[in-house]
């Protein structure tokens, strides 16, 4: 685990924890598309290179696509040619939740948002090119960008 990350626990809903912005199922699945729903809901991934904010460039806030809480800022956006929105840190680490993660027989550091629990993607320490060493590989889909005005 590198330093200045928040510990992988288990997911706050898992011990028995509520979110600052809590909605039921079928609230979530009225309120989003059908493919945030997958992505946000139920941790799906974005087919790579196929995502609005793959290759974005613009300046600005990035926010929760589920509940609009802050998420990263395009400073710290940097091009890993992985297919997916790349970031080497959160703009405050407690906007985000880590834990561990073994689905699908990979042992991965699952990244939520730490105000609604959304899955947003998963974090890597594969990025030596970095400040962080850290590549926040995000679904584009779990996000929305508020170009800034300069
Ligand atoms: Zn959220």
């Amino acid at each position: 685990m590198t330093a200045g990350r928040n510990t992988a626990g288990a997911p706050r809903a898992e011990q028995g924890m509520s979110y600052q912005v809590s909605k039921t199922d079928e609230q979530w699945r009225a309120e989003l598309s059908r493919e945030e729903y997958a992505v946000l809901r139920q941790a799906g991934t974005e087919r790579p290179f196929t995502g609005e904010y793959d290759s974005t460039t613009t300046e600005g806030v990035y926010s929760c696509r589920a509940c609009g809480a802050e998420l990263f800022r395009s400073e710290t956006k940097f091009d890993s040619h992985c297919g997916w929105p790349s970031f080497y840190a959160p703009s405050e680490k407690d906007n985000v939740e880590l834990h561990e993660d073994i689905s699908m027989g990979m042992k991965r550091v699952e990244v939520l948002c730490a105000t609604c629990g959304s899955h947003l993607g998963h974090v890597f320490d594969d990025a030596p090119q970095t400040p962080t060493g850290d590549r926040y590989c995000m679904n584009s889909v779990s996000l929305k960008l508020a170009p800034s005005n300069s």
